[in-house]
Formats: structure tokens, C-alpha cells, sequence
């Protein structure tokens, strides 16, 4: 093999929020970092999500308490380094005679989540009186018992994508796009890896590899010739719609009468947004999209609380993402949101796998690898850190 090929302490396969992450934190870091994205940046999920950053309430059913403290630490941490990306937006959420969850788990709920985000006035929760409920986007009142507003942020998950990017950028990171990883070579301290762009194969050496490709993350690891051990997975997709509407003041966070699964009827660039389902996906992850019963599912949710939607309403847009979950057994809704590092300890940890996740904790995440596998990389001189540069 040429000596002269480029050799980078990072190759990065993927441009979705946990690529460009990692390129940002280990660029920070003063280590020399190659992107490689197939598509476009956050062609995969990261343009596909319900574009909150959140503590994620609803995964304080599953007491995964230490994720939602630490992406409630994220999202005051986002909303300070990139204000005209992620806003903090009002969440209403209506208790009806018939909700499932009643009024005093959903009071604990959010009780503990104002505690996780240090009882802050933006963590903090209020009851809003029967006198106001009027002016709620013409939420059906029949049958409310209450209704429950807090804050939490919301984005534009590509444009955040993006902006992370540049920042990575602005650290001395390289982006090559498209550009479609074909293979990896594993030599004794390094991987030579191969990657396509416009027909043309073109190599560079990795000292570190990451896969950071998302629900394309084992099909990626077949194309490593050491052929290190793959995690099971499921792919979980979820799919929104957005409908011929104006955007709605507030978040609203309902409840689905089919299954008591939570659904949020929210504004997106002047229009509405409803999002979002769980359907068990197989096959190639290129191919995802909203399937017929996901759509009339989440029209069904809208008409069910607000009488101005109707399952007629005109569906301009529709978008399905994938979720990356322990493979298990059982309903997706309870499976832990954590991200996982996964390398084969039989060869050296040369290729390493990222699974799973939130958009939210991407900067953590991002930071955790870094140091986790700093170990075995040369020292380098740090340019900055994520915890101050600002995006935009
Ligand atoms: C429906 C849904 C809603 C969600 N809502 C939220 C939310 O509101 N808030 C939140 O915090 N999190 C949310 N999440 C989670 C979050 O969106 C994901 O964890 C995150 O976007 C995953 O990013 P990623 O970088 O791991 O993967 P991806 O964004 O999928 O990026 C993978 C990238 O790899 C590229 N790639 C694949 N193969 C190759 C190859 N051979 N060569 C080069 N490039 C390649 C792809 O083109 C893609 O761009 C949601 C997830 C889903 C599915």
C-alpha cells in the first residue's frame, strides 16, 4: 500500500448528529479528523426526529433517570451555545377523563423532571385554569379534567446538523461529501480505509475508525475486513406528518386513544406537525417511509383532540426515521434510549461502533467517546471545546 496516502487520528463514516459530534469534540481536541457522508449531512434520522431537545418526560415511566438528567444538562447547555437553533417552546398536556395516565402520575412526572432540571423557573410546571382553556388551538374541553404546561426545547435537527458541522470545521475537521465508505482495511495500528466519491476510490488511513452510520451500522461493519462482532439491533421506525395547517401556539402532548402511546401535536415552519409511531422495520434502511396505517394513525390522534383537524385534513409532508434499540422482546416505547460505544475486545478496539442515542445528548456523547479512546492516539495540542463554541 502507498506510504503517501493521508493519514487521519479520525475517519468518521456518517454526517448524521453523532458524526459530526464526535468530529467536532475530537477536532476540539486537537486530533486530525475525516467526515465521510454518503448522501448529504443528517441524510439519515437526524433530519427525521420530532427535533426536541428534551429530558424526554415520558422516559421517566422506565426511570431512566440518568438520561433525562443528563440531556436536561444538554439542552440548557444547547439553548445558551446555539440560541437561534434550539428555543425553548411551552408543552401543554390536557387530562381528560379517559387518559391513561392519570392526573397524579403525570403531576410526579413532572414534578421530578422540574427536580432533574434543578427546580430552574425553565423547569418549572403550572396548571393552566379552566379560564384560559380557550384559547388552547381549539382543544376539545369535553371531558378535560386538567391541563398541564411546562417548557421544553425544540430545534431544526438538520439545521443543527449542519451547524455542528461547521464547527467541527472550524476546529480543522474535513468533511468529504458525498462520499460512500466502501471498506477497511485493518493493518497493525491503523485501518486503511476506501471510500467512493463519484466513482472514484480513494484511500487514507484511519488510526481510529468510528461507524457512526446509524441504522446503516452493521451493514458498514460488513464491509470491515477484520470483521469485528456486530450488536443486535432493531430498527424502530417512527413516522410524522405534517398537515395542511397553521402551526399551533404550544407543543401539545397527547396521548393516543388507540394505545396510550404519547404523541405530540406540534408547530413546524408555520405548519403542523404530528409525530410519531413505532413500527418494527426490516430491510435496507435507505428504503424507510411512512406507511399508510402510521399516517392515518397519527391523523386519527389530531382529529381525536382537536376539532379543527379532521382525518381529511390535507397531509402535505410525511417523513419516516429510524431508531437504532436493543433488540428485545416487547413494545419499543420501553427500551432504554442509551448510546453505546461497541468494539470487538478480540481484535484491538481500532473500529468502533456507535448505537443508538438521542439528538439531545449528542455534544455528551460526542465528548465521552473522545475521551474513552484517547488511550490509543497520539497526544495532541487541544484547539478548543465544544462547551463554548457556539453554533449558528
Ligand atoms: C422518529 C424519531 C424521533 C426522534 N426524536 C428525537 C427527539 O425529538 N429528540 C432527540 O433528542 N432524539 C430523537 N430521536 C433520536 C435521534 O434522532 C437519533 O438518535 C439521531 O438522529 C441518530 O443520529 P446518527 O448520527 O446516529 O444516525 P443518522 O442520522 O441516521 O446518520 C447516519 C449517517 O450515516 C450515513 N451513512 C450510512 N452508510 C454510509 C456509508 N457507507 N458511507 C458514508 N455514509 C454513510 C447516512 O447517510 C447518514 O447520514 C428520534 C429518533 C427517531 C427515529
Amino acid at each position: 500500500m502507498s506510504s503517501s496516502i493521508k493519514t487521519y487520528d479520525y475517519v468518521i463514516i456518517g454526517g448524521g448528529i453523532h458524526g459530526v459530534g464526535v468530529a467536532q469534540a475530537a477536532a476540539a481536541a486537537g486530533y486530525s479528523v475525516l467526515v465521510l457522508e454518503q448522501k448529504a449531512l443528517a441524510h439519515g434520522t437526524s433530519s427525521k426526529s420530532s427535533k426536541l431537545i428534551h429530558g424526554g418526560l415520558r422516559y421517566l415511566e422506565t426511570a431512566q433517570l440518568r438520561l433525562v438528567f443528563e440531556c436536561l444538562r444538554e439542552r440548557r447547555k444547547l439553548l445558551k451555545l446555539a440560541p437561534n437553533l434550539v428555543r425553548l417552546e411551552p408543552f401543554v398536556i390536557p387530562v381528560y377523563k379517559n387518559t391513561r395516565r392519570r392526573p397524579w402520575e403525570i403531576f410526579a412526572g413532572l414534578s421530578l423532571y422540574a427536580i432533574l432540571g434543578f427546580l430552574r423557573p425553565s423547569a418549572l410546571f403550572k396548571r393552566i385554569p379552566k379560564s384560559e382553556w380557550g384559547s388552547l388551538d381549539g382543544l376539545k374541553t369535553e371531558d378535560l379534567r386538567l391541563v398541564f404546561t411546562y417548557n421544553d426545547g425544540s430545534t431544526d435537527d438538520a439545521a443543527l446538523t449542519r451547524a455542528v458541522m461547521e464547527s467541527a470545521k472550524s476546529f480543522g475537521a474535513e468533511l468529504a461529501m458525498p462520499a460512500e465508505f466502501l471498506k477497511a482495511t485493518p493493518a497493525e495500528d491503523h485501518n486503511v480505509v476506501e471510500y467512493s466519491i463519484a466513482g472514484t476510490t480513494h484511500k487514507c488511513k484511519a488510526r481510529l475508525l468510528v461507524n457512526a452510520s446509524g441504522p446503516w451500522a452493521n451493514t458498514v461493519l460488513d464491509k470491515v475486513e477484520s470483521k469485528p462482532e456486530k450488536l443486535a439491533f432493531d430498527l424502530i421506525a417512527g413516522t410524522h406528518i405534517v398537515i395542511d395547517h397553521p402551526a399551533p401556539k404550544a407543543m401539545y402532548y397527547v396521548e393516543a386513544p388507540q394505545d396510550g402511546r404519547a404523541v405530540f401535536v406540534m408547530p413546524w415552519k408555520g405548519q403542523t406537525m404530528i409525530g410519531t409511531t413505532e413500527t418494527k422495520y426490516q430491510g435496507d434502511p435507505s428504503l424507510v417511509k411512512p406507511l399508510q396505517e402510521e399516517i392515518e394513525y397519527l391523523q386519527d390522534v389530531a382529529a381525536n383532540y382537536f376539532s379543527k383537524y379532521s382525518i381529511n385534513t390535507k397531509v402535505v409532508e410525511s417523513f419516516a426515521g429510524l431508531r437504532v434499540l436493543p433488540h428485545a422482546k416487547g413494545k419499543a416505547f420501553s427500551r432504554p434510549r442509551e448510546t453505546t460505544f461497541h468494539f470487538d475486545k478480540n481484535i484491538a478496539p481500532r473500529v468502533v461502533t456507535i448505537y443508538g442515542g438521542k439528538l439531545t445528548a449528542y455534544r455528551v456523547t460526542s465528548e465521552k467517546f473522545v475521551a474513552k479512546f484517547a488511550r490509543l492516539l497520539p497526544k495532541r495540542a487541544r484547539k478548543g471545546y465544544t462547551s463554548n463554541a457556539s453554533l449558528s
